[in-house]
């Protein structure tokens, strides 16, 4: 059996290597390390795959979530309402910028912001909300949107998780993750669902003054070279990472069927046993997996965890501390206890091996050794 990883990278490149390599051979042929065609034709055609009016590549996923606020103009005093179960960098982006994060607690089966919650956290001062399409799926856009509209307020999704997930309104019709809001957000990094060979990251917009002040910030406040109208940032994505992304990019349906296949080996094996929730999937949302985060019940968690790493399998928390919680992010605004159902899943949270290359017998391995802790037979 091939070793089991959290995600399978070297597998990954290895089918599509000749491709790979081709494309970013050509880009250090031509010398044009910093924008020039492929990052543009990236943009076009990720703008494409998406649906959405434009695309605006930049040098990370934490650049593209800061690069937003500063697009729309937010300044210190302004409330913006997240999540505390998610990846730092949603919050701390909104704290170097001296704006004031509002943590909404978050559904306990599909972890995502739960849109009650937002509207109980809207004040005066609120003048966007992150929503966090969190492990593969997105939160309930449709909801958030209609509360936006009614305060007047800008949304961000932060799609680090779920690029090329559909939401389905509830008219039938379907749009991707990421460009429903003001501006979504995305990173590339190499283990994300659509991960380069380094850092990189997106945003998109859907309006075209908007677009143009992401451009602007994005390069040094600029849009007429040596003239700086406002304050801006240096963010980019490499040549040499659009090349990469231009290719994974053709595969990434492909992609999101073998999560979804591993995914439904786990929910088969899993989904009768006492003390443990598969993940549930959200009524409005297609799931892309980029992490399986399975719910271990009655305090087991740790134990689980380790009786997998003790037989080679790494087992992952994401997240085992909720921001607000968080020695950089602590306040009186939310204190321990203000967001229960945060708080219960970072006790309980457990995410499995999930890539694109998992194969069977690896499946079984882990599957074996779950029911094996809790003394079921093989599957
Ligand atoms: C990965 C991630 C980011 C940050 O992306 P980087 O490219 O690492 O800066 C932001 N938000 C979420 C939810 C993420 O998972």
């Amino acid at each position: 059996m091939k070793p089991i990883q959290m995600v399978d990278l070297i597998g990954q490149y290895q089918k599509i290597k000749p491709e790979v390599d081709a494309a970013m051979a050509s880009v250090v042929d031509s010398a044009y390390f910093i924008g020039g065609p492929d990052v543009k034709a990236f943009e076009k055609e990720l703008a494409t795959y998406l649906n959405a009016g434009e695309v605006i590549a930049c040098a990370n996923g934490t650049d593209a979530l800061q690069i937003a606020l500063m697009a729309l103009d937010l300044k210190p005093g302004d409330e913006v309402i997240t999540t505390a179960f998610t990846f730092v960098a949603t919050v701390e982006v909104v704290g170097l910028l001296g704006i004031t994060p509002v943590f909404a607690d978050v559904d306990p089966d599909t972890f995502l912001i739960d849109p009650e919650d937002v509207k109980r956290k809207i004040t005066p001062r609120t003048k966007a909300i992150v929503p966090v399409h969190l492990f593969g799926q997105s939160a309930d856009m449709e909801a958030i949107m209609a509360l936006a509209d009614e305060h007047g307020i800008h949304v961000v999704e932060d799609n680090a998780q779920a690029i090329g997930s559909d939401i389905t309104w509830k008219d039938g019709s379907t749009r991707k993750a990421g460009t429903i809001g003001h501006i979504g957000t995305t990173s590339f990094f190499p283990s994300k669902n659509l991960g380069c060979f380094g850092d990189g990251g997106a945003l998109f917009t859907n309006d075209a003054e908007l677009a143009k002040r992401i451009r602007r910030v994005c390069n040094h406040g600029s849009e007429v070279r040596y003239y700086h109208d406002v304050l801006g940032v240096n963010s980019r994505l490499d040549s040499l990472q659009a090349a990469v992304l231009r290719v994974k990019l053709r595969h990434l349906n492909d992609y999101a069927t073998a999560r979804n296949k591993a995914a439904a080996y786990y929910d088969d094996a899993f989904k009768e046993l006492p003390g443990l929730h598969i993940p549930a999937r959200a009524a409005h949302s297609s799931h892309v997996f980029h992490q399986y985060t399975l719910r271990v019940l009655d305090g087991t968690r740790d134990g689980l965890k380790k009786h997998l790493e003790e037989r080679h399998i790494p087992a992952m928390i994401y997240y085992p501390v909720p921001l607000h919680l968080q020695q950089a992010y602590r306040s009186e605004r939310t204190p321990e206890g203000a967001l229960p159902v945060t708080e219960m899943l970072t006790q309980e949270v457990l995410s499995l091996p999930m890539s694109t290359e998992l194969d069977d017998e690896q499946l079984a391995h882990i599957v074996n050794a779950v029911r094996d802790f809790f003394n079921q037979p093989n599957n």
